[in-house]
C-alpha cells in the first residue's frame, strides 16, 4: 500500500486596522524605522491595561461569515504564557477555549477555527553577537486560522493558502503579503499507510507559496525515508533552511498545558449578540462568486479569468471596457488584448500605472478599431504601446502614426495594378496555376503601402485583377 499524506495548516494574518489590537499605537506595516509605533501597552509595561479593538473583531467575524462558519456568541481572550524577548509581558493575549469563529470551509478544506490574538515584536539575530527587538509589530492584530487535517498534497495546501490570501484581500481585512510576513503559513505534515494518522511534524516560518510547497514535499519524503528504514518519526517543530532547501529540527513540540492558558482578567468577556454592530458587516463579492459570475457573463478562458480574479484592478478594467463597448461578443478579443498585450506592457514597465494613462473608453475604441479592420493587429499593438506610455485617443494616435489600415478598394486598386505591371513574371506564374505566387504580390503591396493596407483586402483585389 502507498503512503497517504495528511496536512493541516495553521495560517496567521496581520489584520488591517488603524491601531493595534489592544492600544492606540499605529498599525502601520510600511513603517521602516524600528520602535516608532509603540506605547507602554504594547511594550508590556506593568500597570497598563488593554482595550479591545472592535475593528479587529469585526474583521475576524467577516472572515467567519465568508467561510460559512459559526460565529461565537460568547468569546473571551486568554493569556498564553511563555518567556521570550519578543513578548515582554511574559504572555501573548490570544484565544484558546472560545475562538471567535469555528467550522466553515474554503476551497474544499474544512476549517477548525479562526481566532484573534496579538502579534509579537520582531527580533533579529543577524547583526552580530547581540539581538535586536523591534516593537512596531508588537500588538498588531493577528488572526490565526487552523484547518482540519484533511489536505492530502502539497499542491492542495498551496492552493488553499492562495485562496485564503485572495479572500482576505477581497474582504479588505489583510494585505496578506507573504514576503512581508503579513501572512505566515505553518504546515503540519504526517504520512501513514493505514487509516490512522501518522506522527506529525510542524514546519514553521514559511514565507512564500514556493517554500510551503517545497517544505511539505521535503517532509513527506523525510517521513517515508524514516519509516521505510524502520525508524519512528519524532513529533517536533521544524524550520525551513532556504540555502540547503531542507527542513531542520527546531524544538520538541510543546503541549498546550505548557502555556498555562487562562482567561485574561484585564479584558471583558464578550457576548456578541449584545454588540449588534459587530455582526452587521456586509460582505463584498467573494472570489468564488466572482468566478461563477465571470463564467456566466463573459465565458473567457480560465487562465484569463484567473488573472482577473487575482488582480482586481485588471478585472474591473475588463468589465468596464465591456460595459462601454456594449458588446459582450467582444469579450474574448478585449480579454486577449488585456491579458497578453496590456499585461505584457505592464510587466515590462513596472513603473508605469497603466490605468492612469489608458481609460476604458479609449481601450474600447481601440478594440473596436481592431475588430472592424481599421487597425491591423500589429497597428493595434503599436497604438496600445503609445497609449500605455503617453495616454491619448487611439484614433488620433493611429492617424498621426499612419497606422490606419486601408480597406478602401478604390484607394488600393491603382497600386495593385501598378504592382502587377511591375511583376509580370510572377503574375504569369499565378495565371499558370502557381497560386502561392499571389503572396509575393500581396507582400509587395504591404511594402508599398508601408504596412497600412489590409492584407485580406489586397489579396482579394489581386485575385480579381489577375483573373481579368
Ligand atoms: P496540537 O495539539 O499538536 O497543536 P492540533 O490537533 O491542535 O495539534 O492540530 C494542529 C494542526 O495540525 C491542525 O491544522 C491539524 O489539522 C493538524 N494535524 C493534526 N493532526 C495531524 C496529523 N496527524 N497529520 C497532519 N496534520 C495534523
Ligand atoms: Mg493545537
Amino acid at each position: 500500500m502507498e503512503y497517504k499524506t495528511t496536512i493541516g495548516l495553521e495560517i496567521h494574518a496581520e489584520l488591517r486596522t488603524k491601531t493595534k489590537m489592544f492600544c492606540h499605537s499605529k498599525n502601520d506595516p510600511e513603517e521602516k524605522k524600528p520602535n516608532v509605533n509603540i506605547c507602554p501597552v504594547c511594550l508590556g509595561y506593568p500597570g497598563t491595561l488593554p482595550v479591545i479593538n472592535k475593528e479587529a473583531v469585526k474583521h475576524v467575524l467577516r472572515v467567519g461569515k465568508a467561510l460559512g462558519a459559526n460565529l461565537a456568541d460568547f468569546t473571551e481572550f486568554d493569556r498564553k504564557n511563555y518567556f521570550y524577548p519578543d513578548i515582554p509581558k511574559g504572555y501573548q493575549i490570544s484565544q484558546y477555549k472560545y475562538p471567535l469563529v469555528s467550522g466553515g470551509e474554503l476551497a474544499g478544506v474544512k476549517i477548525t477555527r479562526v481566532h484573534l490574538e496579538e502579534d509579537t515584536a520582531r527580533s533579529s539575530h543577524e547583526k552580530g553577537d547581540y539581538s535586536l527587538v523591534d516593537f512596531n509589530r508588537a500588538g498588531v492584530p493577528l488572526m490565526e486560522l487552523v484547518t482540519e487535517p484533511v489536505i492530502t498534497s502539497a499542491e492542495q495546501a498551496v492552493n488553499f493558502a492562495r485562496e485564503l490570501q485572495l479572500l482576505l484581500r477581497y474582504l479588505g481585512v489583510s494585505y496578506a503579503n507573504m514576503e512581508k510576513g503579513e501572512m505566515r503559513v505553518e504546515a503540519n505534515v504526517s504520512v501513514s499507510k493505514t487509516d490512522t494518522f501518522g506522527t506529525k511534524c510542524e514546519v514553521k516560518n514559511l514565507n512564500s507559496f514556493r517554500t510551503v510547497e517545497k517544505a511539505i514535499a521535503f517532509e513527506v519524503a523525510r517521513h517515508i525515508d524514516i519509516l521505510e528504514s524502520g525508524g519512528k518519526v519524532v513529533q517536533e517543530t521544524r524550520g525551513w533552511n532556504e540555502q540547503k532547501q531542507e527542513t531542520y529540527s527546531q524544538r520538541n513540540k510543546e503541549n498546550a498545558h505548557d502555556y498555562r492558558y487562562f482567561p485574561d482578567p484585564d479584558l471583558p468577556k464578550l457576548k456578541l449578540s449584545d454588540v449588534p454592530e459587530l455582526l452587521s458587516a456586509e460582505l463584498p463579492e467573494l472570489p468564488a462568486q466572482k468566478r461563477v459570475r465571470f463564467d456566466k457573463e463573459y465565458g473567457v478562458k480560465e487562465e484569463d479569468r484567473e488573472m482577473y480574479i487575482f488582480d482586481q484592478k485588471l478585472g474591473d478594467f475588463f468589465e468596464e471596457t465591456i460595459k462601454i463597448a456594449e458588446d459582450k461578443k467582444l469579450a474574448a478579443l478585449i480579454s486577449n488584448y488585456i491579458t497578453s498585450d496590456l499585461a505584457g506592457l505592464q510587466k515590462n514597465n513596472p513603473d508605469i500605472d497603466p490605468f492612469k494613462n489608458i481609460t476604458a473608453q479609449y481601450f474600447s475604441d481601440l478594440i473596436k478599431m481592431a475588430n472592424g479592420g481599421e487597425l491591423s493587429s500589429r497597428g493595434a499593438k503599436d497604438a496600445l504601446a503609445i497609449m500605455f506610455k503617453e495616454g491619448g485617443d487611439p484614433k488620433k494616435i493611429a492617424e498621426e502614426k499612419g497606422l490606419i489600415q486601408k480597406n478602401d478598394e478604390g484607394e488600393l486598386i491603382a497600386m495593385v495594378q501598378k504592382i502587377i505591371a511591375e511583376n509580370e513574371k510572377v503574375a504569369a506564374e499565378y495565371r499558370a496555376g502557381k497560386e502561392a505566387s499571389i503572396m509575393f504580390l500581396v507582400g509587395q503591396g504591404m511594402k508599398a503601402s508601408k504596412g497600412s493596407a489590409n492584407p485580406q483586402v489586397l489579396k482579394k483585389l489581386f485575385e480579381t485583377e489577375l483573373k481579368k
